[in-house]
């Protein structure tokens, strides 16, 4: 099973959203976002599905592909607007909506009293992402959803820190960055004086 950790850094970051849902909808997109592409093949969405739910892999069919970019292109329409403090059009709701009606992955209690998703259909696995989001929309931290402050990044966070201040969808990529940008800056300030 290939984990989150084993990835390298910078697309690692993409999956620390702190919520599936949102770590899904850093697989691609549309418009601006084809440059994150990483579902190309039912092969591509199968790894990709497992590594953000935490399962063994599934196995993702060809006519699988368009449900799977149109539950992630409904669940990237209504982060983003709540990022934005803006209103998804409702028929990305539906979208959601109907993927959640599916049975969902099957859960387990692990030995390290974590619980666990057992591997299962896409339609399963789309149902659990799209629960999580219905979870996340509906709950206190469904205000806490942002997007990374780097300039050049744009992915999505949940903000669950007590004092409301996480920033980077990573400390060590983007918030390392920005903090090497701020010391350059300075020490370029100090140079002309
Ligand atoms: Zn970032």
């Amino acid at each position: 099973m290939e984990l989150r950790q084993d990835l390298p850094a910078d697309l690692r970051r993409r999956f620390q959203s702190g919520r599936i849902c949102l770590d899904f909808t850093h697989t691609g997109g549309e418009g601006e976002y084809t440059r994150w592409e990483l579902l190309h093949r039912p092969q591509d969405a199968s790894r990709f599905l497992s590594l953000i739910i935490g399962t063994e892999s599934f196995r993702v069919r060809r006519n699988d592909m368009s449900r799977i970019i149109y539950l992630r292109a409904a669940i990237t329409s209504e982060a983003r607007a709540r990022a934005a403090g803006e209103i998804a059009p409702a028929e990305m709701l539906e979208v959601i909506n109907e993927a959640a009606a599916n049975p969902p992955l099957v859960t387990q209690l692990g030995n390290d009293s974590n619980a666990l998703f057992l591997s299962g259909t896409t339609s399963q696995a789309l149902s659990t992402l799209a629960r999580d989001a219905i979870d996340l929309f509906a709950s206190p931290h469904g205000k806490r959803i942002r997007i990374c402050e780097a300039r050049d990044c744009e992915l999505l966070l949940v903000d669950a820190s007590r004092p409301g201040r996480r920033r980077w969808c990573s400390m060590e990529w983007c918030g390392d960055r920005q903090k090497k940008r701020t010391a350059s800056r300075r020490a370029q300030r100090g140079d002309a004086r």
